[in-house]
């Protein structure tokens, strides 16, 4: 699963190349002009970090980073701040605000991407690294390869993202809706059924060297990776 990248920045020429870059670098990323649609876009899907500039039309980053942080679901949310001011006291009011990193423009785009999977891996170790071991299942994001028992796994493409997404948090039950909002997006529309299907191809998939399998169905709940 690539992380979610929301990019609140009003100068468009910026913000197109931001865009640009962190897709390129295997980002998925969203734009928001101003503070009010930085805030809309968060309260719609929230994304995995945020790159919020200082300077902002309407509401500033300042404020939008003093929202994030006053609201439950989002305060541990990373963000990284972006400002043309280099002073020591505005770096120091970013950073008691709540902002987790902060950069100052003009900035090289290799820094940005060093900051935000350093924030990233922060808070959720596993999203941004190239590959996670859980039990003896070991994908491969960059390689595209999932190992499990020194055997090479074959998946098709929903089923990469479906094992890399419950691989992010072993344990944890989702239900299908969850499941299909996290791989397949909440602007398809998918039948929650297709979950079941894709399910049932992963473990079969999973368990072809003849292991057991990892993927536990709660009743009326959902799917789970098993920790171990
Ligand atoms: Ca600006």
């Amino acid at each position: 699963m690539q992380p979610h990248v929301l990019v609140v920045e009003d100068e468009d020429a910026l913000s197109e190349l931001l865009s640009y870059n962190l897709k390129k670098e295997g980002f998925r990323v969203s734009l928001a002009a101003d503070g009010e649609e930085a805030m809309m876009l968060v309260e719609e899907r929230q994304p995995d970090v945020v790159v919020l500039d200082w300077m902002l039309p309407k509401i500033s980053g300042i404020e939008v980073c003093r929202r994030l942080r006053s609201r439950h679901e989002t305060r541990n949310l990373p963000i990284i701040m972006l400002t043309a001011r280099g002073e020591e006291a505005d770096r120091i009011r970013g950073l008691d605000t709540g902002a987790d990193d902060y950069i100052v423009k003009p900035f090289l785009m290799k820094e940005l991407f060093a900051r935000v999977r350093a924030v990233l891996r922060r808070i959720r170790p596993g999203l941004a690294e190239d590959s996670v071991t859980v039990g003896d299942i070991t994908i491969d994001r960059v390689a595209h390869r999932v190992v499990r028992s020194d055997l090479e796994i074959h998946l098709g493409p929903t089923e990469f993202r479906l094992l890399d997404y419950l691989m992010q948090h072993p344990g944890r039950v989702f239900s299908r809706e969850q499941l299909l909002d996290a791989v397949w997006g909440s602007d398809v529309y998918v039948e929650a059924r297709t979950v079941d299907v894709h399910i049932g191809r992963l473990r079969k998939a999973l368990s072809a060297g003849g292991e057991h399998d990892p993927i536990r169905t709660v009743r009326s709940a959902g799917y789970a990776l098993n920790a171990a």
